[in-house]
């Protein structure tokens, strides 16, 4: 099955493509059913094609329970992640709260231990009673120990189930990111730009993709070596993380090439945006700090593409790549974009 969705006019036959799927094989039209269908006429992941191609092959129909599986394999494992961080966030606070109670019912033990010692004092050391508040303040201060080592048997509960949370947090970070320039890397970017293309669909809302790259930085890494190129891919990152507006995503896509989704912007929006960061770039004066040398003029080539209602996401980076290499033969430092039936 190829549906051709870079037209907009045939968003609602795409639609109607994934519902169909639904009918055929007599799914409920719950948001996870339609999003693994929705996913597979996008073409989104060519396993996820290749697995529901298999299963269509076959005389029966596909049962939902498979679309559930596949589910949960290719979208749940962020979630769970997510799921897995909440569910620690809430029992380190209920196990905070334990403590609370352990250090409230240790403190009244340990004042009736001292109460009960008080009265024990001015009974006759021999006496019948005296034994019996003896063996009484004795169970309590048993008790009062008891207590105390349970308490520092939650802390120590607590506070791993503290450190795993971070620990999670911390790793699902490292895999999102770029260790050079600190911004997303490329598999987070493709994973922001699939919830932004949702959610302009969702919304009817507009959305662009700008793609980025230095221009001639494989002279300026012979001229001047690596770790100035590092430096210099440092400086780009940080211009282009400056000049998005809020709720834009920018990553490092590549070597010297950069990434933004632009959720809410028209492409006319985009094309200015990206014109400001160019120049930003373009405006910066570099040195090299050892020898004071000017490192000479640095630019970046820019395409840019507006999301159309349904698009393909690789075709939507196909034309901001294009886009960008128009740009490069235009001459670099500057803008271009793919405007498509469909963009506003
Ligand atoms: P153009 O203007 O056409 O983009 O020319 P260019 O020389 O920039 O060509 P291209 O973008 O293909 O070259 C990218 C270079 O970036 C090649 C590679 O050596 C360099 N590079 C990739 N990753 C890194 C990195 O992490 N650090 C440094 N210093 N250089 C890198
Ligand atoms: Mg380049």
């Amino acid at each position: 099955m190829t549906i051709d969705i870079s037209d907009a006019d045939r968003s609602w036959e795409f639609f109607e493509t994934v519902r169909a799927h639904m009918a055929r094989h007599g799914h409920p039209a719950t948001p996870r059913v339609y999003e693994v269908w929705y996913a597979y006429a996008c073409r989104q992941d060519a396993e996820l094609v290749e697995r529901l191609d298999q299963a269509i092959a076959l005389p029966h129909t596909v049962p939902v329970a498979l679309i559930e599986a596949l589910h949960e394999e290719f979208f749940a494992r962020e979630r769970q992640t997510e799921v897995v961080r909440q569910t620690g966030e809430k029992l380190s606070n209920e196990l905070t709260r334990i403590l609370q109670m352990l250090a409230n019912a240790g403190r009244d033990t340990s004042s009736f231990a001292a109460a009960l010692e008080k009265i024990a004092a001015r009974l006759p050391p021999d006496g019948e009673l005296r034994k019996i508040v003896d063996t009484i303040v004795l169970a309590t201060r048993h008790m009062e120990a008891k207590t105390r080592r349970l308490e520092a048997e939650i802390e120590r509960c607590s506070s791993e189930i503290r450190s795993l949370r971070q620990g999670l947090e911390a790793s699902k970070r490292e895999a999102m990111t770029d260790p050079l320039t600190g911004l997303y890397n490329r598999r987070a970017f493709e994973e922001r730009l699939r919830i932004a293309a949702a959610h302009s669909m969702e919304t009817d809302t507009e959305m662009a993709l700008l793609i980025s790259d230095i221009d001639n930085f494989k002279q300026l890494n012979d001229a001047w070596g690596h770790q100035i190129g590092d430096a210099v891919i440092q400086v780009v990152a940080s211009s282009l993380k400056e000049s998005l507006p809020a709720g834009s995503t920018a990553a490092r896509y590549g070597g010297d090439e950069f990434a933004a989704v632009l959720p809410g912007l028209s492409i006319a929006e985009a094309e200015a945006l990206a014109d400001r960061t160019r120049t930003l770039v373009a405006s910066k004066r570099l040195r090299d700090t050892t020898t004071d040398k000017p490192i000479g003029q640095l630019s970046i080539s820019i395409g840019v593409a507006g999301y159309v209602l349904a698009e393909r996401l690789d075709d939507l980076i196909r034309r901001a790549d294009k886009a960008l290499y128009g740009a490069k033969d235009a001459g670099r430092n500057q803008v271009k974009s793919e405007r498509i039936a469909g963009n506003k």
